[in-house]
């Protein structure tokens, strides 16, 4: 998200108190009566739309078949479960009430969505889609039924001519004369996206109904502009505003919502792009990532070549050229020129609402053309950049710092609400989605986290237990035999160069098994049969572009760092305004000696399952997995001096 005028967060938190864990009173409190949903449409595949044009080769499984078993991703995603419920209602709805002229007395919201933030009300969009994605994860009845009663609130809330905010249009008419305005359609975009949420994920037919007079409002207010004046009020941040109104066409078939989602193409964007060149450099970051998941929706729809090539381009720029070896991207909340990466380290770097991006992006793109290398790119964020980026009482980072010596800050419960707050909403609710794939004879095995899969119409059920990345092992077993012949695809990630094994009930196969590539195994499977899969881990240097002395440390997929110290943090820091981001005065890079190698693993502690030193002469680090730091200072790169 750009801040209006400033890089960093300061000003928009004033508090600087310790997370508080959300409680059961909290929990029973927030929890409201149901409007009673659609449940014919509630767990649907929308995506899969009848207007569809380019349907996607592999399928992901609804959240709705996947359960995930006890382990780091499960207790993720009860934190946030618990954060969830911990908001009342009527304090999400206050400002959409005021602005309605609708009687409120609840406490406002803090931070982002305070009374005077004019980004007021983009973290209720998130929030309904958390809610909605919580509900289809888990099968929780109560949180879907508090979001509905939200919805209720909401609809009470929107104008005759559909417009629906926690402001007044006044900011859209500030928009329209170019005046100086945060963001209107990024927050726009924040609730359409959670009624339409809501609407895929748990039916409510209200929820849709409300979207669609909000589209309607967006295509009146668009029109009325002439082609080179509305290009200027794209320069404006708008979310995904693009991908919600091809998603409605999806969902209506009506074409006016596809050439709705056609309008909010920001050309200075997307022409570079569809000409094959990176100007991404001095770009902020996450205005324009949704932009191109929109890029990819409307591919999909309507077979737009040209939004095939800006797709796939984009993607193959960040991924090659604009991330970090942890698989994070931007600095400042910019793009800097292609490969400059050893001089951007920032305080501010790898923002994670670009993360929930791009791996959004990933997963559009791998349904399309199915390619290992997608999933290497997904999992590797988010083991280093999403598994870390929540505290131990559920609450979410904004940065993730790479300057040596700076340290993980993290929101509070009612005072944040960063945009990063409500990308960790939705993110958490939903750490079983594409864990599988399928298509018409084979499951995908993409991630490795403890799950228990249910393909229903094949009649087949998988359990995944395994410690991995912590472990190299992942145990895989039939718990009901599919109905007719079905392979399972191991992806063997980009870095397993030793060679992975795999067993089926003990006895080692011989399929090809190459690092990203699927390991495709074909076995008459019966209940009970085991499928062992073993991936080497070693110690690897992600070296960067500008600068091969300077390097990040791999265990695996795990991004390590080396561990500074706790000197002068305080909890007050941790979860202050203040944070790293204030003045610099970063630590040079930890240096390590080159020649063979130079890590060694470590003896584990409580603290740090997983420890290594280096052994270079004179120079000891003791590093561990980026994500598994919490409160201590850290450099994820270092530089590798001769001698
Ligand atoms: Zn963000």
């Amino acid at each position: 998200m750009a801040h209006q005028g400033s890089l960093t967060r300061r000003g928009f938190l004033a508090s600087a108190t310790a997370a508080g864990s959300a409680t059961l009173l909290a929990r029973l409190a927030g929890a409201q009566k149901a409007v009673s949903p659609a449940a014919d449409v509630a767990g649907k595949d929308l995506t899969a739309s009848s207007v569809e044009k380019v349907a996607w080769k592999a399928r992901p499984f609804p959240l709705t078949d996947v359960r995930l078993l006890p382990s780091q991703w499960k207790d993720m995603m009860e934190l946030n479960r618990g954060f969830l419920y911990s908001i009342p209602n009527d304090r999400l709805a206050h400002n959409f009430r005021m602005t309605a002229g609708i009687a409120t007395d609840a406490t406002p919201l803090g931070g982002w969505e305070a009374p005077d933030c004019e980004l007021r009300g983009h973290y209720v969009g998130h929030y309904l889609s958390a809610c909605a994605l919580m509900h289809a994860s888990t099968g929780d009845a109560d949180l879907r039924d508090k979001a509905n009663a939200l919805v209720a609130m909401l609809a009470e809330t929107q104008a005759k001519d559909g417009y629906l905010g926690a402001y007044s249009t006044a900011s859209y008419d500030k928009l329209r004369k170019h005046e100086k305005v945060w963001a209107p359609f990024y927050t726009y975009h924040k609730i359409m996206a959670g009624l339409l949420d809501m609407y895929e994920h748990t039916g409510n037919a209200q929820a849709l109904a409300m979207a669609v007079r909000m589209a309607d409002w967006a295509d009146t207010y668009s029109a009325s502009f002439t082609p080179d004046e509305w290009q200027k009020v794209l320069l404006v941040e708008q979310g995904g505003m693009n991908e919600a109104a091809f998603n409605l066409y999806a969902i209506t078939g009506k074409p006016k919502y596809r050439d709705l989602g056609y309008r909010f193409e920001h050309k200075k964007i997307f022409e570079p792009l569809a000409a094959g060149e990176d100007k991404l450099g001095g770009n902020h970051a996450n205005t324009n990532i949704p932009k191109v998941i929109g890029a990819a929706r409307g591919y999909e729809l309507t077979g737009d070549e040209r939004y095939n090539r800006i797709s796939r381009n984009f993607y193959r720029d960040i991924v090659e050229h604009h991330s970090y070896n942890t698989g994070g991207t931007s600095n400042g909340e910019f793009w800097q020129k292609p490969d400059e990466i050893s001089t951007q380290l920032g305080a501010a770097a790898q923002e994670c609402c670009c993360a929930y991006n791009m791996m959004k992006l990933s997963r559009h793109l791998f349904g399309q053309e199915p390619d290992a290398a997608h999933f290497d790119y997904y999992e590797r964020m988010m083991v280093n950049v999403r598994h870390g980026t929540q505290d131990r009482n559920g609450m979410l980072m904004y940065y993730v710092p790479l300057e040596p010596g700076k340290y993980k800050t993290f929101g509070t419960p009612y005072d944040a609400f960063w945009c990063c707050t409500g990308t960790g909403s939705e993110e958490y609710a939903k750490l079983n989605d594409s864990i599988y794939f399928h298509d018409d004879d084979s499951v995908f095995v993409n991630l490795y986290i403890p799950s228990r899969l249910s393909w229903v119409d094949r009649g087949l059920g998988i359990e995944m237990t395994t410690k991995y990345p912590a472990a190299e092992k992942i145990t895989l077993r039939v718990t009901s035999a599919p109905k007719q012949a079905t392979a399972l695809k191991l992806r063997i990630p980009y870095w397993a160069t030793k060679g992975a094994t795999i067993r089926i009930n003990g006895a080692e196969q011989t399929v090809p098994a190459t690092p990203t590539s699927y390991a495709r195994l074909e076995h008459a499977w019966q209940v009970g049969d085991v499928v062992e899969l073993t991936l080497p881990m070693s110690l690897h240097m992600a070296s960067a572009a500008d600068d091969p002395a300077v390097q990040g440390a791999m265990y695996g997929p795990l991004a390590l760092a080396v561990l500074m110290g706790r000197e002068g943090l305080s909890t007050a820091m941790i979860y202050g305004d203040s944070g790293p981001f204030d003045g610099g005065h970063g630590m040079p890079l930890p240096e390590v000696r080159q020649g063979g190698v130079w890590l060694e693993q470590a003896e584990a502690t409580n603290e740090y399952p997983l420890r290594f030193r280096s052994s270079g002469p004179g120079i000891a680090h003791t590093l561990v997995p980026l994500s598994h730091i919490t409160d201590e200072r850290y450099s994820v790169y270092v530089r590798n001096v001769a001698g």
